[in-house]
């Protein structure tokens, strides 16, 4: 692609919480403006009255906000094409309507459902694809207004004339070709006087000056009819680009039992950020480089010759991956924010940072982090199956000798296996995995030692105690 400067823009509906599939169409755009030195626009596409909400419009700028994402107009930040939502636009869109209707281009069409329903039934029972009819088309001035007498309300229709077929080159998926015959004259001002989508989606993109359109390849069948729009209004075509959708790791179309299908529900999992970016990078775009990028850096590996036709994975393993990436590069400041007052509470200060940096590759989410803290500084949990068989395994001679051993508060990893080696003869994963198992109630986690020097001397004793007990009662020695 040769090196303008791209104007780009996320057009979403504020219907609802942002899902991760438009989270990515706009990170593709920005990362496509930025990459060639140009501008990224957030364009409110609130024509829908009923279903759009101003509470979806203040969550979705503040969840890409969030995640990182920054426009240089929209909404909130104005520009010099506002306003950004198309719900206060709809004087511009009046000179748009005049114009097709003076050129002959567009028609009003007094058809009601009950007769498009009915038109669509006979075309689909003679083997055809329902289209518009084109019933509308000739009125004369007298039948329209005697139709308007009946007090039928018309929408506008876009006349899409016999002609060439429309032809344009999709950035991602090549010449796409569309015959006119197969498009049928479609709505562009509904009943009520608000924009039909292809009419505001694609008078917007020229009115904003938009360069390049990317989005998902659920909008190609739409281009050729905001293409032939553009073309009548003599306004600027921008160039389109469709990529491939995003799915579940089963293939199916994304959703909820994927595991998160909105930001707002993979932010309050506690995914952080640039987790989800490294991913989304990944996903239907082959970048250059295998490694964690930060955000400022991804524009230089952003290619849209690298976006893909095969449908892009949302993959939890993945997201996990760069979720423990991200985690590694948290401040310690920021990790401390995730213990909450009540991990705190319990951590002498001094610790912390030690505590925080010993237990981080552990960790993917503040509630890891907690199990954490209860496991050096809390009350341990219930110790599991493979936890319980390595400590009736070990026996009591075994946590005797280890108790023996802790009478010196200051005793270490190495002073506990030597007594215990010494009494019982244990090695290897039979020395160290039962002393794991009772002291910190888990066979996983950071290394041991280091984990005992932030233990206290009281909890370590507590817990080998209670290893004894537990053995004692599942002994099967005789007792006398
Ligand atoms: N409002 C449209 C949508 O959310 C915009 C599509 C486009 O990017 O052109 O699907
Ligand atoms: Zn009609």
């Amino acid at each position: 692609m040769e090196n303008m400067p791209a104007i780009t823009r996320f057009a979403p509906s504020p219907t609802g919480y942002v899902h991760v599939g438009n989270v990515r169409t706009a990170f593709f755009n920005q990362l496509l403006a930025r990459c060639s030195g140009g501008r990224f626009i957030l364009r409110s596409e609130d024509t829908d009255a009923e279903r759009s909400k101003q509470e979806y419009l203040d969550a979705l700028l503040a969840d890409l906000h969030w995640l990182g994402l920054r426009w240089d107009e929209g909404p909130d930040c104005g520009g010099p094409s506002g306003p950004y939502c198309q719900s206060e636009r709809s004087g511009l869109y009046e000179v748009y309507y005049t114009r097709l209707i003076d050129s002959g281009d567009a028609y009003p069409c007094y058809c009601s459902d009950q007769e498009l329903k009915l038109s669509r039934k006979r075309q689909l029972a003679s083997g055809r694809p329902p289209r518009y009819a084109g019933t509308c088309r000739h009125l004369g001035d007298q039948e329209r207004a005697d139709k308007a007498a009946q007090g039928r309300v018309p929408v506008l229709r876009f006349k899409v004339t016999a002609g060439d077929s429309v032809t344009f080159q999709d950035l991602v998926r090549g010449e796409q070709v569309f015959a006119r015959d197969d498009i049928g004259d479609f709505v562009i001002r509904r009943a009520d006087g608000s924009a039909a989508f292809f009419f505001s989606n694609a008078v917007d993109d020229a009115l904003m000056q938009v360069s390049h359109v990317l989005r998902g390849e659920d909008h190609v069948a739409n281009t050729p009819r905001q293409i032939l729009l553009l073309q009548a209004l003599d306004l600027s075509v921008p160039r389109y680009g469709h990529f491939s959708l995003m799915v579940g790791d089963d293939g199916a179309p994304l959703s909820k039992r994927h595991g998160a299908s909105s930001l707002r529900e993979l932010r309050l999992a506690g995914y952080l950020p640039g987790a989800i970016l490294n991913h989304f990078l990944r996903l239907g775009h082959k970048a250059d480089i295998d490694d964690w990028l930060d955000l400022d850096q991804m524009p230089e590996h952003f290619n849209i010759d690298a976006l893909g036709r095969a449908p892009a994975r949302y993959d939890m393993d993945q997201l996990r991956h760069w979720q423990k990436e991200a985690v590694m590069r948290l401040s310690i400041a920021e990790l401390e924010d995730w213990l909450g007052d009540s991990g705190r509470a319990l951590i002498p200060p001094e610790q912390t940072g030690a505590f925080l940096e010993l237990v981080r590759s552990n960790v993917l989410f503040p509630a890891d982090l907690q199990a954490w803290v209860d496991v050096l500084y809390g009350d341990l949990p219930k110790p599991g199956e493979s936890e319980q068989e390595w400590l009736q395994q070990a026996g009591s001679e075994f946590f005797r000798a280890a108790l023996a051993a802790l009478e010196n508060p200051a005793a270490t990893l190495k002073d506990l296996t030597d007594a215990v080696k010494t009494a019982t003869g244990a090695k290897g994963k039979q020395l160290f995995m039962p002393l794991r198992a009772a002291l910190t109630g888990r066979t996983d986690g950071p290394g041991l030692q280091e984990m005992l020097v932030l233990m206290s001397a009281d909890t370590k004793r507590k817990r080998l105690q209670e290893a004894l007990a537990l053995g004692q009662k599942h002994s099967r020695e005789p007792l006398i």
